[in-house]
């Protein structure tokens, strides 16, 4: 058999667990990981422990250096400029031209931009890689004031890393509260009135309609639409990212959102996929797809993409969704479904024959316990029938992995609510369990 040529382009922690996978399971298989930002994979999720000095540069790599070498992992430090998906063959910025008899594409995700005037104005930054850590830091000195646009997670990471150096921040989200797709009203209202006990004048619908520099090309303040103007010397902008899928489209892959592939992680073209934030599946015939854009997504999908690049023809399985963060110190994590998860649960799950088209279709309903002695909650999902669906935890430190399981056991909600503390993490702060309950439909 002809040892297996395969190329991955992105050293993210898509391409790294595909790579890796691949090597598992074939140890004939020629592989290179291609990738621009660093020469390394890094834990894209610690960039900002970095920026506090709350852990070093090369604490952000997984793995040993010794690893690639060990387990025969070519790493190519270069950007790839083009795809020829016709010869198979993929040219780098340095003029090196590459063969592969299967190609991956993981190329990630890079931010949003929405054309507001002054954006490219020095002190105005993303924070999404290494160089962003890199301008972040270098800006430091000679920031007192900061506006951070975005109400999501990697706005309020900037917001913690900013308020570590003491710096006066404003915060303004353009919804009418925090991560309002993901949080209730209510558990906004606790990160709100986190981010105002620690110093922060947050301001609600209203976004930037200009921002303007000094003679020296330097942010200095920020117009918003409704007028406001906040003086400022960096603007951070956290407006969300989207795939990267310019070097895909010049090749001519199908595309949308993101690059275009069935459950099996494959393109329509031939020998070519993708995985991680940079993809979006075609979940069903009826033409839904779903791009994630999470760290544990990214990886699954490169465990799942590894294997049928090594041979093994298994779709990828979303599983059961699950998202964890800290809002200044405040923990947070969703495990299962809620009215936003991007895709239903799968038909066994419910105890039916068919798997319903859409998560409005499951008319979830949401119980409410709250702690009165912390300010935790916990918000639980469930169905009519009581088969409790998802837990949105809020203030407290849960045991996701338990949670999973009560939602694949198909747990009924007085049953959940009896054993809820059980799955409480923080033994060492045990407390009394959570009294109060509403429920809502
Ligand atoms: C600050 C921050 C905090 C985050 N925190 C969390 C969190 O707490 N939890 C969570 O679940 N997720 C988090 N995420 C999201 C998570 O990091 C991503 O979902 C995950 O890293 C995606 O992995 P990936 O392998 O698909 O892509 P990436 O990690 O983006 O890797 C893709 C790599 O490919 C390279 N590349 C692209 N095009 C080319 C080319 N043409 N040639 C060569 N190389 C190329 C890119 O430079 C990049 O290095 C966070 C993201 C950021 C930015």
């Amino acid at each position: 058999m002809q040892p297996l040529r395969l190329i991955v382009i992105g050293n993210g922690v898509a391409g790294i667990t595909a790579a890796r996978t691949v090597r598992a399971l074939r140890q004939d298989a020629e592989i290179t990981v291609i990738s621009d930002e660093s020469p390394y994979f890094y834990a894209r999720t610690a960039l900002m422990w970095v920026y506090m000095r709350q852990l070093s540069r090369a604490a952000l790599e997984p793995f040993e250096r010794r690893l690639w070498r060990e387990e025969r992992l070519e790493l190519v430090h270069d950007r790839v400029v083009a795809l020829d998906v016709a010869r198979r063959t993929v040219t780098l910025e340095s003029g090196a031209t590459r063969s592969y008899d299967r190609l991956l594409l993981a190329t990630g995700a890079e931010p949003a931009r929405f054309g507001w005037p002054g954006q490219e104005l020095s002190g105005v930054q993303h924070f999404c890689t290494l160089s962003d850590l890199a301008a972040l830091e270098a800006l430091r000195p000679r920031v007192e004031r900061a506006v951070v646009v975005g109400g999501g997670l990697i706005g309020i990471e900037l917001v913690e890393l900013l308020l570590h150096d003491r710096v006066a921040v404003t915060y303004l989200i353009r919804e009418p509260w925090y991560w309002d797709l993901v949080l209730s009203r209510d558990e906004a209202g606790l990160v709100h009135t986190l981010l105002r006990e620690h110093g922060v004048e947050l301001l609600l619908e209203d976004l930037p309609e200009e921002l303007l520099g000094d003679d020296r090309g330097q942010v200095r303040e920020l117009v918003t639409r409704a007028g406001r103007r906040l003086p400022c010397q960096l603007v951070g902008l956290a407006t969300g990212v989207r795939p990267r899928i310019a070097l895909a489209q010049a090749a001519g892959l199908p595309c949308g959102q993101g690059i275009l592939v069935d459950r099996t992680l494959r393109t329509s073209v031939p020998e070519v996929y993708a995985a991680g934030d940079c993809a979006e599946i075609a979940l069903e015939p009826d033409g839904r797809t779903l791009v994630q854009k999470l760290w544990y997504t990214a990886q699954r999908q490169g465990e799942a993409v590894g294997r049928v690049l090594a041979g093994l023809d298994a779709p990828y399985d979303p599983g059961v969704p699950y998202g964890s963060a800290q809002f200044l110190f405040c923990d947070y994590l969703t495990v299962g479904w809620f009215p936003h998860a991007p895709y239903p649960p799968a038909a066994e799950l419910l105890g039916r024959a068919t798997a319903p088209r859409t998560v409005a279709e499951l008319a979830l309903r949401e119980h409410v316990v709250r702690s009165p002695r912390t300010r935790a909650s916990a918000r639980i999902a469930y169905l009519e029938n009581q088969q409790v669906l998802g837990f949105s935890l809020l203030g407290a430190r849960w045991n996701a992995a338990l949670l999973m399981r009560w939602i694949r056991e198909r747990r009924p909600l007085p049953w959940v609510l009896e054993h809820l503390e059980e799955a409480r993490f923080d033994e060492e702060f045990r407390r009394p369990p959570f009294p109060e309950g509403t429920s809502r439909a």
